[in-house]
């Protein structure tokens, strides 16, 4: 066997690079060069700073400052003097709908859940330079954990496709009028039996996807369900109609991309289309689907996410 051995060829744009230029030829810089080139970056530094076309067209806040997994981020944009378009605002590549809110100010949602990975979310706003871009970082939050054994004939109720295929178009309205004011009033006057985010193992397996989706509150049959805020309701769908797994159910559109769902409800006080008020007695608490004893599930959904409704009710959004 052979081999044959290519020796390493020097190329014509090696020699021209060392004999054409004069820094890579000499040893030592003059004192006169060194500050030649110190004020020529400093001249180049100072005409992109105070180049026009570089100013910030939207100044971009975020609210909480420190968000955790659960929260609603809220991503303020003001429009500089000069702007005038509805900003578009992208997180980690994905668009968010926004929403003018008075002024030149503008909102845009970020739900978070426990499926959303803690770390850095980097923020883009059109228009705003130069592409530095604004970011917020959500922090990982420890949330109780359940462990479940279901024995192999406890499959359950399913749900039917009509019910989940209603819940889904819920969770997807985007509709363009802010009805909310203030923060979210208490559904029921129950205890809380069940918090926000939960995980659970299945017969020791991890549930990957799984997490609650909202709050239990425990009551007798019949106690009062009211409205957290004002809206409209887009969703109202019966056993007897399907809703097999969700039991009695009441979605109301909030506006911008938020909405309530309260599910394994006794009756219902009100009829799709209906505008509701915060605090309006809208039902009451039973427990139709699947349901082991009377309560409310409440869940909020921002743009599709369940998302913690404990910020809607005590500090509110804007
Ligand atoms: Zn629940």
């Amino acid at each position: 066997m052979t081999r044959t051995v290519t020796p390493m060829k020097q190329t014509a744009s090696m020699y021209r690079l060392t004999a054409l230029n004069p820094l890579l030829r000499r040893r030592q810089w003059s004192w006169r060069t060194v500050a030649f080139i110190a004020i020529a970056i400093v001249a180049t530094l100072l005409v992109a700073m105070l180049n026009p076309r570089q100013v910030l067209a939207y100044d971009v806040a975020i609210q909480p400052a420190s968000p955790q997994q659960g929260d609603t981020v809220s991503i303020f944009v003001t429009a500089n003097a000069g702007a005038t378009q509805v900003p578009t605002v992208t997180v980690n590549g994905e668009i968010y709908p926004t929403f003018a809110i008075g002024g030149d100010r503008y909102r845009t949602f970020v739900p978070s859940s426990p499926l959303h990975n803690p770390g850095r979310y980097v923020i883009q706003v059109t228009g705003a330079e130069p592409p530095r871009n604004p970011a917020f970082w959500l922090d990982r939050r420890s949330f109780q954990v359940q462990r479940i054994t279901l024995s192999a004939s406890a499959a359950g109720i399913e749900g039917t496709d009509h019910e989940f295929d209603r819940v889904q178009a819920f969770k997807d309205t985007l509709s363009p009028t802010k009805y909310w004011t203030g923060p979210f009033q208490r559904p029921s006057q129950g205890r809380v039996s069940s918090e926000y985010g939960v995980r659970r193992y299945y017969n020791g397996v991890f549930a990957d996807d799984y997490y609650h989706r909202g709050i239990d509150y425990a009551a007798a049959t019949g106690s009062p369900v009211v409205a957290p805020a004002a809206g409209r309701v887009t969703l109202v769908g019966r056993v007897a109609n399907g809703f097999e797994l969700h039991g009695n159910t009441i979605g109301i559109d909030h506006g911008q991309g938020v909405g309530s769902i309260f599910i394994h409800l006794n009756s219902i006080a009100v009829n799709e289309g209906d505008m509701v008020q915060a605090g309006q007695t809208i039902g009451t608490i039973g427990s139709t689907g699947a349901s082991t004893g009377p309560h409310l599930h409440w869940g909020v959904y921002v743009n599709g996410v369940a998302v913690d409704p404990g910020p809607w009710r005590n500090g509110g959004m804007e």
